[in-house]
C-alpha cells in the first residue's frame, strides 16, 4: 500500500513537471548603488567622477543596457521581459555631488538613475541637495526619486532604545512620512524604499508594505532575478576600486558576449 502510494506520488510529480509550462527565468540583474562623487577619494563612499564615467563607458562598450529601477521592479512583479544584459543604477542619501557630478555624466550617457532620499536632509544638511535641485533632476526625465526613510535611522539602535509599540510607531512614521513628503514636494508616486544601512527584517518589511511600498533594497552584494524577495532586493555598494575585473565581477557576464 505504502509502495503503491509512493509510486502514485512519483507518477503525479512526473506528470506535474511535464504539464506545467516553463516560465523562462530572466538573467540576473545587478543593481549598483552610489553615494558621493568627487575629484578625489575623500572617504570609502566617494567614487571619483572619472571612475563613474569609466564605469558608464565600460557598460556601453560591453553592450549592457542601463534600465530604470522601476522597469526591473515591474518585471519582477509581472514576469515581463527585460532588455538583454540589463543593469540598474541607484544613488542613496541625496548628496549634492549627485547634482554637480553624477547628473552631467548620466545625461551625456543617457542613463536612468533612481535616487533614494531621506527628506529631513533636503534643503537642510550642508552636504545635501535642495528641493529645487531634486526637482531639476526629476525634470530631466532620467532621475526617479524614491524613499530612504524620513531621517535615515539605524533600526537596530532604535529597536534597543524603544518599547515594542513605540518602535513600530517610529518605523511606520519613518516609512509613511517620507513617502508623503516626497509625493507632496515632488509630485511623484513613491513606493520604492532603500533600507538605511541595509538593515531590515520581516517586521520592518511588513510595516513598509503597510505604508504602500512595493519593493525595498538592501546592500547584499549580489544580482537579483525572478523569485527574489521584493522587500529585500540586493544591491552592489560602489566604491572607487570598482574598476577592471572588480567591476566586471559585479555584472552578469552576458554583456561581454
Ligand atoms: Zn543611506
Amino acid at each position: 500500500m505504502a509502495l503503491r502510494f509512493i509510486a502514485g506520488m512519483l507518477a503525479l510529480a512526473a506528470l506535474t513537471q511535464v504539464s506545467v509550462p516553463r516560465v523562462p527565468q530572466p538573467a540576473q540583474v545587478s543593481i549598483l548603488v552610489y553615494h558621493r562623487f568627487g575629484s578625489m577619494v575623500s572617504d570609502s563612499m566617494t567614487v571619483r567622477t572619472s571612475t563613474f564615467r569609466w564605469q558608464l563607458q565600460y557598460l556601453r562598450e560591453r553592450r549592457y543596457t542601463v534600465i530604470p529601477l522601476r522597469v526591473l521592479v515591474d518585471s519582477l512583479l509581472h514576469q515581463s521581459p527585460l532588455p538583454a544584459h540589463s543593469v540598474v543604477i541607484t544613488a542613496d542619501d541625496g548628496h549634492e555631488s549627485v547634482f554637480t557630478d553624477m547628473l552631467p555624466a548620466a545625461r551625456e550617457n543617457a542613463v536612468p538613475v533612481t535616487l533614494f532620499i531621506y527628506p529631513s536632509a533636503i534643503s537642510n544638511a550642508s552636504y545635501a541637495m535642495t528641493w529645487a535641485q531634486l526637482d531639476a533632476l526629476r525634470e530631466t526625465g532620467l532621475f526617479d526619486i524614491q524613499s530612504h526613510t524620513y531621517w535615515h535611522p539605524n533600526f537596530t539602535v532604535e529597536k534597543r532604545r524603544l518599547t515594542a509599540a513605540a518602535y513600530r510607531a517610529f518605523a511606520t512614521e519613518q516609512f509613511c512620512h517620507s513617502k508623503d513628503v516626497l509625493q507632496k514636494k515632488l509630485g511623484v508616486p513613491t513606493d520604492l524604499l532603500a533600507w538605511p544601512f541595509g538593515i531590515h527584517d520581516n517586521e520592518l518589511e511588513d510595516l513598509a508594505r503597510g505604508c504602500g511600498y512595493v519593493a525595498a533594497f538592501t546592500l547584499d552584494r549580489r544580482g537579483t532575478g525572478l523569485g527574489a524577495n521584493l522587500m529585500a532586493l540586493p544591491r552592489f555598494l560602489m566604491t572607487d576600486s570598482a574598476v577592471g575585473t572588480s567591476f566586471a565581477s559585479m555584472l552578469s557576464p552576458e554583456g561581454t558576449q
